[in-house]
């Protein structure tokens, strides 16, 4: 079994398998961002594995968004 937790880089909390992250970390996230999540995303795809290609390249920019945001803090 493997247990799915927030998608933070880092953050270990587990969450329902349809949330993207923690409360927390979900909610800290641009709307446009959160928005573009749940237009890609379908039901079952966690446990199917097979996200569509969509939802992996939206994944990818949440990444990347997460990153810039860690590397501007002073
Ligand atoms: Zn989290």
């Amino acid at each position: 079994m493997s247990k799915h937790t927030c998608h933070w880089p880092g953050c270990t909390k587990e969450v329902p398998p349809a949330m993207w992250g923690c409360r927390n970390h979900w909610f800290a996230l641009p709307k446009e961002l959160r928005d573009a999540i749940w237009r890609v995303y379908v039901p079952g795809q966690e446990i199917t594995k097979t996200p569509s290609p969509e939802y992996i390249v939206t994944a990818r920019l949440v990444q990347e968004w997460i990153k810039a945001r860690e590397e501007s803090k002073p």
